[in-house]
């Protein structure tokens, strides 16, 4: 691994360590809001399998909504074009719970990586797969070549109890045919999938095959078509941070995704994926110290995809 890089995020990660850390964990998951606050992690890994970490990098965390990213590349991959008919690729500027474009837009998501689309994906993995909890943590484990890898269930049970929203938009979807499944079944589904706990490290190695055109680097698999990647690149860039997309492009310069449980993950096409944890979320629900250390690391290495 080239020194500098390792340099640089052992000097960001210092500097944000020593800086106030702002930010509230969020309290609509009770198992989530008793998180130790101060965690903060840092793993780079790149396609030549350099990997460095920082602090609580191999420290495990519910990845909330950088599950969805796993999810949507199974599921296009499995089901092509014809995904599209059901979820757009338009960024919505709206909080990632909001129902209120679902009634103009006859029910269609904007986008994958907001709740709405996410539940989308959740039934059409319910239609495809004869058990998709399981085929999805295979999914995920293979990628990370990693078994330890699973569902946290008091986190999945808390979340179903707290799931008025995602029923609502669920029940509603479903009155305009985009909810082919059981509500309670695509429910179930989603609620496993954000409780999966992952580490940095763990994270950063999983999402390489976006940084990769499609393929897994350590042994040349096809997980998604190069098509594929760059699609799915593309959407998160526009939709990877819920209404803040455009300031994580701004500020950073990567396509990436966050998670409520502090978690985002950052990728640098042909080059490397790198994950950070902090669980103090800014306003939007993006980890405070998260977005901090990756705008000082894509400014002070010099390379984004701009
Ligand atoms: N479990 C969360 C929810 O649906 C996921 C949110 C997120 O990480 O964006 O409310």
């Amino acid at each position: 691994m080239n020194a500098d890089y390792q340099k640089v995020i052992s000097t960001v990660y210092a500097e944000i360590l020593t800086q106030e850390n702002i930010g509230k964990v969020p309290d609509y998951i009770p198992e989530i809001a008793c998180i130790e606050e101060n965690k903060f992690g840092v793993n780079y890994t790149d396609l030549n399998d350099n990997s460095f970490g920082c602090g609580d990098f191999q420290e495990k965390f519910s990845i909330q909504s950088i599950s969805k990213v796993f999810a949507l590349s199974y599921v296009y991959e499995e089901l092509g074009e014809k995904l599209w008919k059901r979820v757009d690729v338009e960024p919505s500027g709206n909080p990632f719970n909001s129902l209120l474009q679902l009634e103009a837009d006859h029910g269609i998501p904007r986008n994958p990586f907001i709740n709405a689309g996410a539940l989308v994906i959740c039934d059409i993995l319910l239609e495809i797969c004869d058990k998709p909890k399981e085929k999805m943590l295979e999914f995920i484990r293979n990628l990370a070549e990693d078994d330890e890898i699973f569902f946290n269930e008091k986190v999945a049970q808390s979340e179903m109890e707290n799931s008025f929203r995602n029923t609502a938009m669920c029940n509603f979807m479903k009155s305009f045919g985009n909810i082919h499944e059981r509500p309670t079944a695509v429910i179930d589904l989603y609620c496993h999938l954000c409780s999966i706990e992952m580490t940095c490290e763990q994270l950063s190695k999983s999402f390489l095959y976006l940084a990769n055109g499609g393929k897994k680097p350590s042994d040349n698999t096809s997980v998604l078509p190069f098509l594929k990647a760059k699609r799915i690149n593309a959407i998160l860039l526009t939709c990877g941070f819920y209404d803040e997309s455009g300031e994580f492009s701004f500020l950073v310069g990567l396509p990436g995704k966050s998670g409520v449980g502090g978690g985002i993950i950052a990728i640098l096409p042909q080059k490397y994926c790198i994950a950070v944890w902090s669980p103090k979320l800014n306003p939007k629900g993006n980890s405070y110290r998260g977005m901090k250390f990756l705008e000082k690391f894509t400014t002070l290495t010099g390379e984004t995809i701009f």
